[in-house]
């Protein structure tokens, strides 16, 4: 017995035909038009009596309605489109993961590379965070990490420039064919524009208000042959730290380039 799943109305019709002339048993799912322009499932299951010689006499055909279980399948095949995409997804901002992140870096590597062009990615840690939950609360906290996602996301226009999260208060910002000139102007925009959000933070040295440091790596032509994207990601990190050091609220950049 055959099963031909999904096919056209031809194609059925032509399968079931060419299996009742062959004498072979066989099963079709189609869709047939209701009268009100809806439809509804249908199976149908043909079973080929044979005389005592073994030649085909007959054709027994049973057709069930199956739309309930097409419904099931359907809803089940939404719920797994659905679940894919939140699985690249942060659950607090909504925004881009780091495992999405980590792959999209890969991929963006391997162009750049083919494509002899430069690749920037800025790292930002917010500036005193512990002190901002310990002042105002988790529900606060959660609640500025969801703005500066946002914030950050605006700040983009490349069509493949990509933020995600990257851990608890840090973000970090693909810049795919962007020179180091074009990397710190981005990171500049980002964070004037998380100053101009003016999120109160009364313990923060910087005027008040929530700031964040950057570390911007570029990496051009030879560096994308001699480093890895992990090691390009830990050399940022370096320079967000060196940001730290030199009083938060800062910029720091490396550039790679061999
Ligand atoms: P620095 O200026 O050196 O970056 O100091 P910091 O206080 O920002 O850094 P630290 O690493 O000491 O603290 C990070 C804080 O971020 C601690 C943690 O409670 C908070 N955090 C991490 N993830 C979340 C989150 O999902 N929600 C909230 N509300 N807070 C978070
Ligand atoms: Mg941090
Ligand atoms: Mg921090």
């Amino acid at each position: 017995m055959s099963d031909v799943g999904k096919l056209g109305s031809d194609s059925v019709v032509a399968f079931c035909v060419a299996q009742s002339q062959a004498g072979a048993d066989h099963e079709a799912d189609y869709r047939a038009l209701t009268k009100d322009n809806g439809y509804v499932w249908i199976r149908d299951v043909v079973h080929v009596v044979r005389n005592a010689q073994g030649e085909p006499e007959a054709l027994i055909g049973f057709m069930f309605g199956i739309s309930e279980q097409k419904k099931t399948e359907e809803k089940l095949l939404a719920l797994q489109k659905e679940l894919e995409a939140l699985s690249f997804k942060d659950g607090l901002t909504h925004i881009t993961n780091r495992r999405r992140f980590n792959a999209c870096l890969e991929i963006e590597w391997d162009s750049a590379r083919s494509q002899r062009q430069p690749l920037s990615i800025l790292l930002f840690d917010i500036d005193y965070f512990k002190q901002y939950n310990d002042l105002y609360g988790h529900v606060r906290g959660d609640q500025c990490l969801i703005d500066i996602a946002q914030t950050l996301n605006l700040a983009l226009d490349g069509p493949r420039d990509l933020v995600a999260r990257f851990g608890g208060e840090e973000f970090i910002v693909l810049l795919p064919q962007a020179n180091a000139e074009v990397a710190r102007k981005v990171a500049e925009r980002c964070q004037r524009l998380v100053q101009k959000q003016t999120i109160a933070h009364a313990q923060s040295p910087h005027g008040q208000h929530i700031t964040v440091s950057v570390g911007v790596g570029t990496v051009v032509a030879g560096g994308l042959e001699s480093t890895k994207p992990s090691d390009f990601i830990d050399a940022v990190d370096q320079q967000l730290y060196a940001a730290k050091r030199s009083g938060r609220n800062r910029i720091e950049m490396v550039v790679l380039s061999d």
